[in-house]
């Protein structure tokens, strides 16, 4: 009876116990034949043999593919013989954790060995369980357990940071203060309380240098703070407070922290002085750099443009005091004319300086032809050194590839301001020599090298470290009475760099200079947009133009060029006197000669206007901008109100007809 209990119980224990496990493996240890007790439904569908012969190595071969890859390494390691053996003699059990894989689902699996004696054989039970949730509340615990301490560590050294930390409570504004260093202490500040905003602003009128306090107050309280942390995800304020009687800068962050404990605002300040001073002290050497600079830079520019104003000032009052000597008259008008030159590229020459420190420099990428560019260099060039007597000489027949994408007008500006400095640095009867080369780089680019190559005073070793430096000349330049400004090369070195290339200069004194600029340029195919010859000047006898001008010396220059041509025209003080003109007077004028900036109306509103009128003359009617700005900007803004074109003032007399003439002949 006892026996039979025996047997019942210890089955049914075995029963109650084999639902622990998805599977039960059974191996008998003499013979290591296997086989399978129980498995469970989704078990069965790995579709496992139920019996075998090596349950070690059956397990090792088809068991392993059903083991998450990154556990298989481990379970190979240890499912052996020998381990299992080992660990059975030594403890009476081997078990492992794994995870292992039913389908898409991988689930942690706990497999577990243990010893039996029955009936003189020996076997061992190999069980498998799902131990999932365990283990994955168990990692998540880790984690948990691992990021709190990693943070509480964090926030500790991040605290060594703030000189005062508060937690406020934010269902009642009540406060304490977490951690604070001595200095902070002497303050007398409290340490805990209940209206964290009104005691801090109490306190600030204490504490704080009495400049900050006004708009500390203003910003800091409770609406604001709240409603600048929900915008920004944090609040700060810089101010300075009175330490030792010494005003301290200082940094209030607060931010808001909303966990199981409810929301709370911590608040921490942090001393900021030294940091603060290192600033303030940067900025005032950088404004002073920047006012020594301005300085410079005016005195430079008005005794540059005052010495070729009092060229002007002065041969005007010769001339008007000698009106009956017309060599006297003549020869102060081709001075006049040569100073005002001069005064007009160097105000050129500042204006792009300007633009290209303020960052405004902006180059085109057009279809040019180098052939042109060379053309024209030779044009302006060739005069200049024939005047001196100089013998200059081009040679680009190593250039192949002419047509490239560049902006034609910067190169060309870079390549005659280098080669006129050549001939300018030049005694009369000397050589100067241009040449150009292309080195072909493949994939449609082209590295060009212009050389220009003087035998004139050349530099000296101390200056040609400051030869691209603004406002810089070589004194004996000076003292030869060269005229200049020093910021020729200082514009070109800064095209060429803008333009991804490089300009270099060697020279020895007395002995001549040679400069090189290398660009890299992208090649176009040749196309019939190319070179076209100038055509002769157009006859434009009887056209009638209206000038739109509020500057009475301007409108008159414009009117008698055109008459120098045999048009006619009449003026208008300003766009709205202009409108007024046409609209009454459909068909009657050619063209129309557009100031910009007048009083009453604009050049631009005045346009706008003009083309809203209904009928085509007041669509089609050439409208040409002649205007002072003359940035590219400038021109962008003319063309989109709806001019033609753009002059800029000054302008030549001939610049000014060929533009009328093409778009008088255009219609
Ligand atoms: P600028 O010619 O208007 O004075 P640049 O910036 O073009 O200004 O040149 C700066 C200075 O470099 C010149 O004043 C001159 O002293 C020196 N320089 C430039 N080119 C040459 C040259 N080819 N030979 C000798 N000196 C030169």
């Amino acid at each position: 009876m006892e026996k039979e209990l025996k047997d019942v119980s210890q089955a049914s224990i075995a029963q109650a116990l084999a639902a622990d496990y998805f599977c039960i493996y059974y191996v008998n240890t003499e013979t290591d034949r296997f086989v399978e007790y129980s498995g469970s439904e989704e078990y069965d569908r790995l579709g496992l043999p139920k019996a075998g012969d090596d349950f070690i190595s059956f397990s090792r071969n088809r068991f392993e593919e059903h083991i998450h890859p990154d556990d298989r390494e481990r379970f190979l390691d240890r499912f052996t013989k020998e381990k299992v053996v080992e660990s059975l003699d030594r403890t009476g059990t081997f078990t492992m954790t794994f995870r292992m894989l039913f389908g898409e689902d991988e689930r942690y699996v706990h497999l577990k060995v243990t010893r039996m004696i029955e009936k003189e054989q020996r076997h061992a039970v190999i069980g498998l369980s799902s131990v999932d949730e365990q283990m994955r509340a168990r990692a998540a615990y880790e984690k948990a357990h691992s990021e709190s301490i990693t943070y509480s560590r964090v926030a500790q050294a991040l605290a060594g940071d703030y000189f005062s930390i508060y937690e406020v409570d934010l269902e009642d504004d009540s406060f304490v203060e977490y951690s604070s260093i001595d200095d902070y202490d002497t303050l007398g500040v409290e340490k805990e309380g209940t209206d964290f905003f009104e005691t801090s602003r109490k306190n600030m009128e204490r504490l704080m240098y009495h400049e900050d306090l006004d708009r500390f107050l203003r910003v800091f309280n409770r609406d604001r703070v709240l409603s600048i942390i929900e915008r920004d995800g944090h609040f700060t304020t810089k101010y300075r407070l009175m330490v030792s009687g010494e005003p301290k800068y200082v940094s209030l962050k607060a931010t808001l922290l909303n966990d199981s404990a409810g929301a709370h605002l911590i608040v921490g300040t942090t001393d900021i002085d030294a940091q603060m001073k290192r600033e303030l002290e940067y900025q005032k050497l950088m404004e002073s750099a920047r006012t020594d600079a301005k300085n410079d830079f005016l005195a430079n520019m008005s005794h540059d443009i005052r010495t070729p104003m009092n060229a002007i000032v002065g041969y005007t009052n010769i001339a008007r005091s000698n009106l009956d000597d017309s060599e006297l008259v003549r020869d102060s008008l081709d001075k006049i004319g040569s100073s005002s030159h001069f005064l007009l590229s160097l105000i050129n020459d500042i204006l792009d300086i300007s633009k290209i420190e303020s960052g405004k420099l902006v180059l085109s990428k057009e279809r040019v032809d180098l052939e042109d560019v060379f053309r024209r260099i030779e044009d302006i060039t060739l005069l200049q050194a024939r005047n001196k007597s100089l013998n200059i000489s081009y040679d680009h027949t190593s250039v192949k590839n002419t047509h490239i994408l560049t902006d034609e007008l910067r190169l060309e500006q870079v390549l005659i301001n280098i080669t006129s400095n050549a001939i300018k640095y030049t005694p009369d009867g000397k050589d100067v020599y241009l040449r150009a080369e292309e080195t072909d780089l493949g994939n449609g680019r082209s590295l060009y090298r212009f050389m220009i190559k003087d035998t004139g005073i050349g530099i000296s070793e101390d200056y040609l470290p400051h030869i691209f430096e603004s406002f810089t000349r070589e004194e004996k330049t000076t003292v030869n009475r060269v005229q200049g400004t020093g910021l020729g090369l200082s514009i070109s070195a800064r095209i060429v760099e803008h333009m991804g290339g490089r300009i270099d200069v060697k020279s020895e004194p007395g002995k001549g200079s040679e400069f090189t600029v290398e660009v890299e340029l992208e090649r176009t195919e040749d196309d019939a947009t190319g070179s076209v010859e100038e055509k002769p000047l157009e006859d434009l006898t009887g056209k009638k133009i209206l000038i739109i001008e509020d500057n009475d010396i301007n409108a008159e220059i414009a009117a008698m060029v055109l008459s120098q041509f045999g048009m006619t025209s009449s003026v208008a003080i300003n766009g709205k006197e202009g409108l007024d003109v046409l609209e009454g007077s459909e068909g009657e004028y050619d063209a129309v000669l557009m100031d910009i900036q007048m009083p009453v109306m604009n050049g631009y509103e005045a346009t706008r206007a003009i083309r809203k009128l209904s009928g085509d003359y007041y669509r089609d009617l050439p409208i040409i901008a002649m205007s002072a700005n003359a940035y590219d900007q400038d021109v962008r803004n003319c063309l989109e109100a709806g001019m033609n074109d753009h002059i800029a003032k000054p302008f030549q007399p001939e610049e000014l007809i060929r533009t009328v003439a093409k778009y008088i002949y255009r219609k």
